[in-house]
């Protein structure tokens, strides 16, 4: 029971302004496919739109369009790409709101995250790469850095405008030309941004847009006329992309799945880490691949810290993610809701003990309470497959040794955290972690300064910052 009650805090749908229909993005001209489908919206299962198909002559032409655009675009001065990119990340800022509840509306996490961290993360990308633009040359990949041509590019549904911009913000940059297809349940932001791009004047053809789902992707990423691959998704998807890819000359940056340790040692400041594991696991409904989804904590102080954490979730309000104050949203599908129940019914069937607060889930839509597995052991599914929703496994170890051989006892390596007073340890810990980030005393900080990417089945290749242009440049 709490002990003050919160009167409703809508964010005003109106705000975004939705077409019955979409059409592909292709050569600056929105224009129809002989196939749609629909999206939803996962907090009520009301159809949001109709989106176009994209079969593979569609592809054909978005890949020739962006193939022809690149004559010119690549032959721009890079002050020149760079005002272009500035001025889409000027509009970007002035359209946040509008951005953010449509973000919030066809994925369902909480507005105060897609008003909050998307929207000025995807406006910092932009800024951050039209800055690289006219300076290649200092970016220490040689003296004269050439674009590859034609990049292809798919997202996942997480976060559909941030994967965007990691994507399209340095492909431009050092310019290339982009086709890019978003995912099957989240594609409106993407065809929003297509329209940021008119409002931008940037050239046709230079990014387009193609909509649909894992078929459309593969006619994209095995397009004979793509140079460059960039997908992030499950590790499964980019097994097969890497195997279809290998041998064709395409260069190929793969971001995939996680299952990060956040290390909690006994001097860590307890309610900040807390905090953390929160932010680790429950954040985008624990829709993030780096998400903190392994809390590995000190057995001296794992009972005072899980009731700590306990409490804690007792406080989190699941529900309408267009309220101001929600903090946990709705499961982006009934196929994500469905995976993470059957995961969740084989951890507790391995005999985890299970742990939700009390909570109230609406009775439309897809919802997951926010949920610990604590008496984990390595053996267990749900210690060592991705989960991606709001459910988090616990274990405990003795030593700082014995944490990082549990840490890196994965076949993942994209991200971890250390909670601890001692700097000496922290450096310590995460010289010896295997992972591509690694957070200290924090978790799920994001800057477009900072490269991230991942080892082992987490792919290879690194997005953001100076590393990120690598990726795009020959
Ligand atoms: P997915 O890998 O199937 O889909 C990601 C993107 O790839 C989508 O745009 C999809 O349409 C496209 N795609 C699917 N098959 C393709 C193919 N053969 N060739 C080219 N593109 C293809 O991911 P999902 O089904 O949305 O989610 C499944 C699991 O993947 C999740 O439960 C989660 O564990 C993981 N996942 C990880 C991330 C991440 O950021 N690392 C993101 C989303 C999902």
């Amino acid at each position: 029971m709490s002990l003050f009650e919160y009167a409703p805090a809508p964010e005003s749908r109106s705000i975004v302004e939705l077409a019955p229909s979409y059409g592909l993005f292709i050569d600056g001209e929105f224009g129809e496919a002989k196939d749609t489908f629909k999206t939803i919206n996962p907090a009520d299962e009301q159809v949001l739109a109709e989106v176009a198909l994209a079969g593979p002559e569609d592809v054909d032409r978005a890949v020739a369009a962006a193939r022809r655009a690149f004559e010119s675009w690549s032959a721009l001065p890079g002050s020149e790409r760079a005002k272009y990119l500035f001025r889409i990340a000027r509009i970007l800022q002035e359209r946040s709101r509008e951005l953010a509840v449509l973000e919030s509306l066809d994925n369902g996490k909480p507005i105060k995250e897609s008003r909050d961290v998307d929207l000025p993360l995807v406006a910092a990308h932009f800024f951050y790469y039209a800055g690289w633009a006219d300076k290649l040359k200092y970016a220490g990949l040689g003296p004269d850095p050439r674009p590859l041509g034609v990049a292809g590019q798919v997202i996942p549904w997480n976060f559909p405008l941030l994967m965007l911009a990691w994507k399209i913000a340095p492909a431009l940059a050092t310019g290339n030309t982009v086709v890019l297809k978003p995912a099957e349940t989240t594609p409106l932001s993407a065809l929003f941004f297509a329209d940021v791009c008119r409002q931008a004047d940037l050239p046709p053809g230079v990014v387009n847009i193609v909509t649909g789902a894992g078929d459309t992707g593969r006619y994209l990423v095995e397009h004979p006329d793509v140079n460059k691959v960039a997908f992030t998704g499950s590790t499964e998807v980019g097994r097969q992309i890497a195997r279809s890819v290998a041998g064709t000359g395409k260069k190929l940056t793969l971001e995939l799945g996680g299952k990060a340790a956040n290390i909690v040692f006994d001097d860590a400041p307890i309610d900040q880490a807390v905090e953390g594991i929160v932010n680790g696991i429950f954040f985008n409904q624990g829709h993030v691949c780096c998400a903190g989804s392994r809390l590995l904590v000190q057995e001296s102080i794992a009972s005072s810290l899980l009731d700590a954490l306990k409490r804690r979730m007792a406080t989190l309000r699941v529900g309408d993610p267009l309220d101001k104050n929600t903090d946990i949203g709705a499961i982006n599908s009934r196929a994500q809701l469905d995976r993470i129940t059957e995961l969740s019914e084989i951890g507790a069937g391995e005999g985890a003990e299970r742990w939700s607060p009390p909570c109230e889930l609406p009775d439309r839509g897809f919802w997951f309470a926010p949920t610990i597995f604590t008496g984990v052991t390595q053996a267990h599914r749900i210690a060592r497959e991705e989960i991606f929703g709001p459910v988090l496994s616990v274990l405990t170890f003795r030593t700082p040794a014995e944490a990082v051989e549990k840490a890196n006892n994965t076949p993942y390596g994209l991200s971890a955290g250390i909670w601890s007073e001692k700097g000496s340890r922290i450096l310590a810990v995460a010289d010896q972690l295997r992972a591509g980030v690694v957070w200290a005393n924090t978790f799920n900080k994001f800057d477009p300064t900072s490269p991230f990417g991942g080892y082992k089945e987490s792919g290879y290749g690194r997005e953001g910052g100076r590393h990120g242009l690598e990726a795009y440049l020959a």
